[in-house]
């Protein structure tokens, strides 16, 4: 998470984010399913991006992949849809590399915390050719990393233990993101959903493991048995939809 401070919140475009994907996110929950919400997320989310003032100062662009060593946090739904997606798109060759990485990435990440698994280089088991391999449900967290210098981006990457390195984020890119990111997770959460924020690689190797995950995260029970989720925390709480 970016630390707010470093930049002048737009608090007019923040509220009315998390006010409009909250009302969408929680209706479509409702009436469309989780699935079908997260598909419309996705697209609500590359709009609030196209129309940030800044998106043009982003230096982000296709092949470049500093960002795909880095770790990647997850939320159950996304790793359900991701599997989908590469179950229906990959073909087996692809499938079984892919799902070797996982199990690779995984043992890497087995027992470290937060802070040690960001200060480790490991490369994302869909990367390949320099490009993402499921790139249209990419997890939130992809979508909302961006940076206008692609160097800070080779420097974390070539000195993984310096948390301080500073990317050069765009802030109107950054804040539309968020903001839509936990609008929709507000909702997903109050929908009875588990919204905590899991390791992309041990999230993926739990559900190979037991397909039941996907049941009981429907069932609104907290899907992974061997997995430990962290708590999201709220980045724009006294803005959100009910903010006094
Ligand atoms: S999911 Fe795609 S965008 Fe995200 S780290 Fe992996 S390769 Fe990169």
């Amino acid at each position: 998470m970016i630390d707010p401070m470093e930049f002048t919140l737009d608090v007019r475009l923040i509220r009315d984010i998390l006010s409009r994907d909250y009302a969408r996110a929680a209706n479509e929950l409702r009436t469309l399913g989780v699935f079908a919400a997260l598909a419309n997320s996705r697209q609500v989310h590359e709009q609030r991006i196209a129309d940030a003032p800044d998106v043009s100062s982003l230096a982000c662009k296709s092949g470049c992949a500093w960002c795909c060593y880095f770790t990647v946090d997850v939320r159950p739904v996304e790793v359900f849809a991701i599997l989908d997606f590469v179950e229906q798109s990959f073909a087996t060759e692809e499938k079984s590399r892919v799902y070797a990485q996982v199990h690779a990435n995984s043992v890497v990440f087995e027992n470290l915390g937060a802070d040690e698994r960001g200060s480790r280089n490991v490369k994302c088991p869909f990367l390949s050719d320099g490009r993402c391999g499921i790139y249209v449900v990419r997890p939130h967290s992809c979508r909302n990393y961006h940076a206008t210098n692609a160097a800070g981006c080779q420097q974390s990457y070539e000195q993984p233990d310096d948390l301080e390195i500073d990317p050069e984020f765009a802030p109107g890119v950054y804040q539309a993101g968020a903001a839509h990111v936990e609008a929709f997770t507000t909702a997903m959460q109050e929908a009875g959903y588990d919204v905590d924020a899991y390791e992309l690689n041990q999230a993926l190797a739990a559900t190979l493991a037991q397909p039941s995950a996907r049941e009981r995260f429907q069932l609104k029970l907290k899907p992974f048995a061997v997995l430990e989720g962290e708590p999201v925390i709220a980045e724009f709480d006294d803005l959100g939809p009910h903010a006094k």
